[in-house]
């Protein structure tokens, strides 16, 4: 896949789960950036948002910088930019209840809600054929290495 068609992708995606988790009402930007861009440099995703303005950019990184990764992320199910998606759209619902000072608890419940959103979102894709509001599953890293 090359730039173009994973930014499209990508893009349709933010479309799709921004209407199945009621989140029309916010501006989502997506910009696909280099490692060096996050200020993570370990993640797949990170997401700025606003709350009072219902705003947010979501940063995704770039495929040419998964060979940046480690190796033991790489083989993660945090390396499938389906759920990561999700995740950083779920931050938005829950930012006002993020507690700076510990927020492991609040990833856990994100990330098992994402994987679980995007784990029935694939089923229900292979059962009944493509839905027009499915993009087909971008995958975890094939075709980026
Ligand atoms: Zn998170």
């Amino acid at each position: 896949m090359d730039d173009e068609s994973f930014e499209l992708e990508l893009r349709k995606q933010l479309a799709y789960w921004q209407r199945v988790l009621y989140l029309q009402d916010w501006t989502v930007e997506l910009r696909v950036v280099r490692q060096w861009e996050m200020t993570d440099n370990q993640t797949l995703a990170q997401c700025e948002n606003h709350v009072q303005r219902k705003d947010a950019i979501i940063y995704v990184l770039n495929p040419h910088d998964l060979p940046g990764l480690s190796s033991r992320f790489l083989n993660g199910e945090e390396c499938d930019y389906d759920i990561s998606l999700v995740h950083e759209l779920l931050h938005l619902h829950f930012a006002p209840f993020r507690n700076e000072n510990d927020t492991t608890a609040h990833e856990q419940v994100i990330n098992a809600i994402s994987r679980g959103m995007v784990k029935v979102w694939r089923n229900k894709d292979n059962e009944n054929g493509s839905d027009a509001l499915c993009v087909p599953v971008m995958g975890k890293t094939e075709g980026y290495l």
